[in-house]
């Protein structure tokens, strides 16, 4: 039985998508490995706040509105502002987040004036391996952008993914780094491979993923929320929701980014089994 009974559920909005130039090697948004997924530009607003909608419905606490690219531009920024009051001005009661790789403080601030609540920016992996898996922009420039996030006083969402062929050290290490940052949220995501990657496995194991979850929990206390989402269907299979005996209190309900996860009335139902209570009011 889980003794974490309480959970917090996140949904993610994809409001342009498989656009981005940079070359994660996780990542089949990058036009670089021509990923068999959507691409589009630009989601309609109307589109988004629907989406808000039904997300809140479904037992959402946390609704974030992510774009695919290395950072924000003034197009892009306005954009996510836009989206952002739409969804704002329908009091769902919804924490919004924002996840627009790179930014400025004065890009944060603006979001913030838009009526976003967090930002979510990962570190993705240890500071010493991100060059072997992204060679277009630096480890540096994304813990800068926490940092900025910080400063702002946005609430910070920050996490990474393992499974990219990291050594146990280099996992701790990020999670050093991540905890220096003293961040809300921390979204853990277990890599998701896909043919058009370069990464063609995900090096984690199931027993080292449920460890991985318990250390992020002991290395980052104040975290309100640690959050498994990418990859939670396919690292944990029929044993995914043990994930709350081990320290995670959150999940991302609804599909992915560029994959499809269980449907919200699935994972309901079988929280409702399990005894666990979906939280949807504390912020
Ligand atoms: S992780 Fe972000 S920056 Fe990297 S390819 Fe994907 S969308 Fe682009």
């Amino acid at each position: 039985m889980n003794e974490n009974k309480e959970i917090f559920l996140c949904a993610i909005c994809n409001i342009e998508s498989g656009t981005c130039n940079e070359d994660c090697k996780f990542c089949t948004q990058s036009v670089k490995y021509k990923a068999d997924i959507l691409r589009y530009k630009r989601k309609e607003i109307e589109q988004i706040v629907e989406e808000a909608k039904r997300a809140r419905t479904n037992g959402a606490n946390g609704f974030c509105l992510v774009t695919a690219g290395k950072g924000l531009d003034d197009k892009r920024l306005e954009f996510v502002c836009e989206a952002a009051r739409a969804v704002k001005k329908e009091n769902l009661g919804l924490i919004l987040i924002a996840c627009n790789g790179t930014a400025t403080v004065p890009q944060i601030q603006a979001l913030k004036e838009a009526g976003v609540d967090a930002y979510n920016h990962n570190l993705e992996t240890a500071q010493d391996y991100y060059s072997q898996i992204v060679t277009t922009h630096t480890w540096e420039e994304r813990y800068q952008t926490c940092l900025n996030v910080n400063e702002v006083g946005l609430r910070l969402v920050c996490g990474g993914i393992f499974g990219l062929g990291e050594t146990q050290e280099q996992r701790v290490s990020m999670l050093e780094s991540i905890a220096s940052l003293n961040p809300m949220n921390v979204p853990l995501n277990f890599f998701h491979p896909n043919e058009a990657l370069p990464i063609v496995e995900n090096s984690v194991s199931r027993e080292e993923a449920f460890e991985l979850i318990s250390l992020a929990r002991k290395m980052i206390p104040n975290a309100m929320k640690i959050m498994v989402a990418g990859g939670r269907e396919l690292m944990f299979g029929d044993e995914q929701y043990k994930i709350f005996e081990k320290g995670a209190n959150a999940f991302v309900i609804g599909d992915y980014l560029t994959t499809a996860g269980r449907t919200p009335a699935e994972d309901i139902a079988e929280l409702e089994k399990q005894g666990i209570k979906v939280i949807r009011e504390r912020d």
